[in-house]
């Protein structure tokens, strides 16, 4: 693209979101919108998106993220004289297995920190909101969960940011728990470099979505309240998240569970998710120092213990087997 040439626009962060730079569009080179609201006459501009999003509004539950439809995308793609092409290939994932809006609250604050040496902003990167991504691999750490809850989707990067740096107890408490689970952490961490390698690798059409639904119930199984036992005083596992999105039925808690959970959480669900798959040595597990957590599964079989039924989950993984995953690669099963 040339116009990063010609003008004033920022050129996107590598793995930024559309809503991150569009906000850094704006700071920097406010123009285009300006303008483009002063040829409007009063009742357009009042409607106008433009208009509400400089007023702070619209934003308020559209996924600036991903949702390159609205009209504020729209418009913006407009008055900047963009490509929606080039917004969806730039900004747009491979696939759909993001984290919602509602429940996006993970980051890693050495990354944005690096953002702000580098380019003056913070940025929000599209890998926080995959849900097979628990880790900034970067830097080899579990993702940080904001308290904040989502206010404006275009103001967010920014907020969190400044929040995370006005509450320094919250930082030194999360701090608290990458230092007491930072082994298990790392085993995590190997398990998410495989399964996106694995990932990377489900091209065939209808493959990607059998690998990931595979991985999907295993993370619901090991996230389930009777298997995921972390005290909450080690470990913050629930995101921050308005109540009005609190799910009233039966079984939509269980669904929900990995897009609830923090990466903190999701890292340690990896973990456990690489011992039933038999990616981490037994052994190895059985070396980790853990007081965190009296019943802290160092094998699959006592992971297997502890799935409400086991049977059930068997036939859901054999559905969703493929010759990249399948249900006869599982560890320690009864
Ligand atoms: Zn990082």
């Amino acid at each position: 693209m040339t116009i990063f040439n010609q003008s004033c626009i920022p050129v996107p962060y590598d793995d930024e979101v559309l809503s991150s730079w569009m906000y850094r569009v704006r700071e920097v080179f406010p123009d285009p919108e300006v303008r483009a609201l002063y040829e409007l006459d009063y009742e357009e501009a009042l409607e106008s998106p433009l208009m509400h999003a400089y007023n702070g509004g619209l934003s308020y539950e559209v996924d600036l993220d991903f949702d390159f439809d609205s009209q504020e995308v729209i418009e913006f793609v407009r008055v900047y004289d963009l490509s929606i092409d080039w917004v969806k290939s730039t900004f747009g994932l491979q696939n759909s297995h993001f984290i919602p809006l509602k429940f996006k609250t993970d980051y890693c604050l050495r990354c944005m920190d690096e953002a702000v040496t580098s380019i003056g902003f913070p940025v929000y990167l599209k890998s926080w909101r995959s849900i097979f991504s628990p880790f900034c691999i970067k830097h080899r750490c579990a993702l940080r969960s904001t308290n904040m809850v989502l206010v404006n989707s275009i103001q967010f990067t920014m907020d969190v940011f400044e929040y995370a740096y006005q509450y320094p107890k919250h930082l030194e408490r999360e701090d608290y728990w990458f230092t007491s689970t930072s082994n298990v952490q790392q085993l995590g961490i190997i398990v998410a470099e495989r399964i996106k390698l694995l990932l990377l690798e489900a091209t065939e059409a209808g493959i990607y979505d059998e690998v990931s639904s595979f991985l999907m119930a295993l993370l619901r199984t090991v996230l389930a309240k009777d298997i995921f036992t972390v005290h909450p005083s080690v470990m913050k596992a629930e995101v921050q998240y308005s109540d009005g999105y609190r799910s009233k039925g039966p079984l939509t808690p269980f669904y929900q569970r990995p897009f609830l959970s923090t990466g903190m959480a999701r890292g340690h669900a990896f973990y456990m998710v690489g011992l039933m798959l038999g990616w981490i040595d037994e052994c190895e597990a059985s070396k980790l120092q853990v007081d965190f957590d009296l019943y802290f599964p160092f094998s699959a079989n006592c992971i297997w213990q502890r799935v409400a039924n086991p049977n059930r989950l068997l036939i859901i993984l054999e559905f969703h087997s493929t010759y990249l995953l399948n249900a006869s690669m599982l560890s320690g099963r009864r």
